[in-house]
């Protein structure tokens, strides 16, 4: 069964992106037919990541009605396939984030897992990801304003519609990983799926192009990462 899995968190910066180019690569590695969507039309990084900055056709001018959608797909690490979005300001402009549940319909009928990158705040480009994905996945770090952030989307998404499936705790201390795991579920009243530790070679490997899964796979990150993928394989 296809599962579509938006990765959300309100506040900005807490690993959204990383968290949803490591985990597809990590099912894609896996042997699981995934797709990555950069639903993050205005602050697309997805693309930058994965080395697809230059990708000629993007999820701007697919959901601006210019492209289909078969034209936006790019191989990505492990066969991930990635539909990046643009950069620019005017392609942000023209695409149409309602349109994001059409491509949706039509990506779902070809793999096992998508997963959706979602951009901060509860503006509409915001919300519709939350809405359309089967599980919303809450990326959220060990301090008050991000918690608070993840605990509003939590509630924005079961307005719209939409479940939460849970949360992953990025940037985690190590030594503190339990305590912060028992009070993350009793505030945000959701299971928690993973801990991802601090680690360094998270931004080497964004310097590097290269998802860390990919050229750290023996880092505690990565081992935090593939623990959540085969945890997801395993309910799907
Ligand atoms: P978002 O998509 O939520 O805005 P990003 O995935 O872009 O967040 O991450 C924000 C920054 O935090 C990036 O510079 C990234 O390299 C860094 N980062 C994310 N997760 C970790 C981690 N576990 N350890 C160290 N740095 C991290
Ligand atoms: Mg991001």
């Amino acid at each position: 069964m296809v599962k579509v899995y938006t990765i959300a968190s309100g506040k900005g910066g807490t690993g959204k992106t990383t968290v949803s180019v490591n985990l597809g690569t990590m099912l894609a590695k896996m042997g699981k037919e995934t797709y990555l969507m950069d639903a993050d039309i205005g602050m697309a990084n997805v693309g930058l990541i994965l080395g697809l900055q230059d990708a000629p056709v993007t999820l701007h001018e697919i959901l601006a009605g210019k492209n289909n959608i078969d034209e936006g797909i790019y191989t990505g690490p492990a066969g991930l396939k990635v539909i990046p979005s643009g950069i620019s300001l005017q392609g942000f402009q023209q695409a149409d984030p309602d349109k994001i549940r059409d491509v949706m319909s039509e990506i779902v009928k070809r793999c096992e897992f998508l997963l959706i990158d979602a951009p901060a705040g509860i503006s509409k480009d915001g919300v519709v990801p939350l809405a359309v994905a089967d599980e919303v996945i809450l990326v959220v770090n060990p301090e008050l304003s991000s918690i608070v952030d993840a605990l509003k989307t939590k509630i924005l998404t079961e307005v719209v519609g939409g479940h939460v499936l849970g949360s992953i705790i990025n940037r985690v201390d190590q030594d503190k990983s339990d305590v912060i795991s028992r009070k993350m579920e009793k505030v945000l009243g959701v299971k928690v799926l993973g801990i991802i530790p601090e680690d360094s070679n998270v931004r080497r490997a964004a310097a590097a192009r290269s998802p860390i899964v990919v050229s750290y796979p023996d880092s505690p990150a990565s081992k935090a990462i593939h623990r959540i993928a085969a945890d997801l394989i395993g309910v799907s």
